[in-house]
């Protein structure tokens, strides 16, 4: 047991304890790093000790903006029962007991300068005062992703997607089923129940953002946010560390490459453990439905095909696939549906057309067929399927 928990935080055994305190002499987790270093006790050497400067803002290190956040909040509620020279002397607890004092605490309060970062709200509703005039600041990416894990724990499926960068895509009812399908059917997800931030780093563009996470006091969780027109949307995440969120491209090499060499048995298990990592990655998803197309398994391959496409609706590839699947198995109408939906990302790939060329003829819509048939060959003169469905097309019409 000592050595299971042997990355606990020292203080309260619960949190990952990774940050050495010089005061305890161990590991301990950012939540007792601020109950600690709030009263500016802290040896100087420490790279987390505070740093008294202006008003609500702290220098030190936090490795998230929960974690600062959290910080100034404990350094508000230090600052709400202390003398204030800003208020001659006056203590704000005090003020906030009358209305003439609450009018000074007001005025003061309202001079400061807004931020998405400092949370003003807070002592705003601490004092009792009339938080009217703070800017609404856009969600702060983390909340968001806070959101999103509190959605998933309670298996708010529906409500965890609507988080999604992905989210307008995910309106095609083939694809929200499968994407609801999906999270729901993640072992490990399903058994999410206590979530703490560990830490998080923002791109240089301020654009991106990982968040990385501890469920359950033992996995690794790194959600990544995307801001699209000021907001802040989840844009995919990875059942691992953050230092390994980048590394997806490197594996889907390992993998095409044992693919292409047709490397079935050892590629099982690469694909599992990658797949499971990754578990947003259209790429891992097409390259199982390649896996059991070669092993012969149609239904597993077509599933697959399905996730790739509903996890990058713009994966042409996937797409066709899975189309083409719909449209061996004699799934005519939805056949149609996937290979429009190709034509409107790509509308010159010549394999659809041709193929929802066929489903036409089939169906008797022949001049519509001709036209696909003209244009796939326009595009592809080479194309000798295309060429000989379109002179069946002209025998029949004769
Ligand atoms: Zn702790």
């Amino acid at each position: 047991m000592s050595l299971l928990k042997s990355d606990r935080c020292k203080h309260c055994k619960t949190h990952r304890g990774y940050r050495f305190c010089q005061r305890i002499g161990g590991g301990i987790c950012w939540h007792d790093c601020n109950v600690l270093r709030v009263d500016f006790g802290c040896p100087e050497g420490c790279k987390y000790s505070l740093k008294k400067t202006e008003q609500f803002q702290l220098k030190t290190n936090a490795d998230s903006q929960t974690e600062y956040r959290d910080l100034l909040r404990r350094q508000m509620n230090i600052w709400i029962e202390t003398p204030q020279e800003l208020l001659d002397g006056d203590v704000p607890a005090d003020l906030a007991e009358t209305p003439e004092g609450r009018r000074r605490l007001q005025t003061l309060l309202d001079g400061f300068p807004g931020s998405d970062v400092v949370p003003m709200a807070y002592l705003y509703k601490k004092l009792r005062l009339d938080a009217s005039k703070l800017m609404a600041a856009a969600k702060n990416p983390e909340d968001v992703a806070v959101l999103f894990v509190k959605k998933c724990i309670v298996q708010d499926w529906d409500g965890a997607m609507e988080l999604l960068s992905l989210a307008p895509h995910l309106q095609d009812p083939v694809y929200q089923t499968r994407y609801r399908e999906m999270l729901a059917n993640n072992k490990t997800i399903a058994r999410f129940k206590e979530y703490d931030i560990i830490s998080s780093a923002m791109s240089e563009e301020k654009n991106r953002i990982l968040v990385h996470f501890e469920m359950n006091g033992k996995y690794d969780l790194t959600i990544g946010l995307v801001l699209v027109d000021g907001q802040w949307l989840v844009a995919g995440k990875i059942l691992g560390k953050p230092e390994i969120y980048n590394g997806e491209n490197e594996a889907i090499q390992q993998v095409a490459l044992m693919l292409s060499k047709n490397d079935l048995g050892n590629v099982f298990p690469l694909l599992k453990k990658y797949s499971e990592i990754y578990v947003d990655s259209a790429d891992f998803q097409y390259y199982w439905g390649l896996y059991y197309t070669f092993s012969h398994q149609e239904k597993k391959a077509r599933m697959f095909m399905l996730n790739a496409s509903t996890l990058d609706p713009t994966f042409v590839e996937a797409l066709y696939n899975y189309a083409y699947m719909l449209h061996a198995a004699g799934e005519l109408d939805e056949a149609e549906t996937r290979y429009r939906k190709i034509l409107s990302i790509d509308p010159e790939e010549p394999k659809t057309l041709n193929n929802l060329a066929s489903i036409c003829m089939e169906d008797k819509r022949l001049d519509e067929a001709r036209e696909l048939y003209k244009k796939c060959l326009a595009l592809r003169p080479d194309f000798e399927i295309a060429q000989k469905n379109l002179e069946k097309l002209e025998e029949l019409e004769n």
